[in-house]
């Protein structure tokens, strides 16, 4: 029975055992060893190394809800006479600091900037400069494709009176302003009949670049590029604003109404007076329409407060050009 223990070390493991008995650990060798073979069945050279065991530890990761226990294997290894095991360690859950709920971050929303699309309300901060610094070199529409300059505006940025066109044609889209070709000249002739010089009033239109082939605006382009528009006619803030043509009046009055339905008569935008009449490229067409445009610019004078220019009581008042 070479390759079993001895009866003398039997007897001091037994010994031993009753020591650890008395110092109150057997519980732990008693319940290790539970499962395993008894040390009279096991190799002389077994007894060293023993078996293996596991102690809970516990780690304690900083936070209650992250206490993690784990398995840790400890090789038994005091088995041998004189050595005294190691004493479990028990887990030992560390003092639980009292539980630190950081206060919400305060949540810092963006100063609300208007945006460019979303010109319905007035914005009281804006500016002529920023509207034209926000168009920049603009390509939101289709219409960037073929222009050649964008064209803006001209006149007073204070003024009383606004005119709004569609859109620029050829020679408006070479210069950079609006209303410089022929019906531009024929509006200038409509203003001095007012008694009025084309410095005085202020002058845009719809869309800022110039439709191919001089067509109408499309639906999207108006709908992109109008809301400059709106934020030009709510900083110059005029009394009065003339729109020219059915685009203009139908984009302002956000109608699809024609022209002739209400032409002649006292609309409203934002609270501002708004005269509708014909575009002065029809008057170039269509001649004889001149004496109700004319009619028109006589309420807007009267509503400004103009007094009429000698001799310019007959429609005959804007000449063609
Ligand atoms: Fe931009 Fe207006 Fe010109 Fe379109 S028409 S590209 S939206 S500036």
């Amino acid at each position: 029975m070479a390759d079993r223990i001895s009866e003398n070390l039997q007897e001091k493991i037994s010994a031993r055992l009753r020591f650890y008995q008395d110092i109150g650990i057997d519980l732990f060798y008693r319940n290790r060893t539970a499962s395993a073979p008894s040390l009279g069945d096991l190799p002389a050279s077994d007894i060293e190394t023993a078996t293996s065991d596991s102690i809970s530890v516990v780690e304690y990761s900083g936070t209650v809800e992250t206490v993690v226990v784990a398995e840790t294997s400890v090789k038994e290894s005091s088995a041998s006479e004189g050595t005294l095991p190691r004493t479990p360690r028990k887990p030992v859950l560390p003092s639980v600091p009292a539980l630190h709920v950081p206060a919400a971050p305060k949540v810092v929303l963006p100063a609300a900037k208007s945006s460019l699309f979303d010109a319905t309300e007035k914005n009281s901060g804006d500016s002529l400069l920023m509207i034209r610094d926000d168009i920049g070199d603009c390509t939101r529409c289709k219409l960037h494709k073929a222009r050649n300059k964008i064209v803006f505006a001209d006149g007073n940025p204070k003024a009383k009176l606004v005119f709004v066109g569609e859109g620029p044609g050829r020679d408006e889209d070479m210069q950079g302003l609006p209303f410089v070709g022929r019906a531009g000249k024929l509006l200038t002739q409509m203003i001095e009949a007012m008694g009025l010089q084309r410095q005085d009033v202020y002058i845009c239109n719809v869309v800022k670049c110039r439709p191919p082939e001089n067509r109408l605006p499309e639906p999207d382009e108006i709908k992109t590029c109008s809301p400059f528009l709106f934020r030009q006619l709510d900083v110059v803030d005029p009394q009065v604003i003339v729109a020219l043509g059915a685009c203009a009046a139908q984009t302002l009055l956000q109608t699809t109404r024609g022209i002739s339905h209400f032409r002649g008569q006292w609309q409203e935008f934002r609270g501002r007076k708004l005269m509708a009449t014909y575009h002065p490229a029809y008057l170039l067409r269509n001649p004889p329409a001149k004496a109700d445009v004319w009619k028109d610019l006589q309420m807007v004078m009267a509503e400004l407060g103009l007094e009429m220019k000698r001799g310019a009581k007959s429609t005959t008042a804007v000449k063609t050009s």
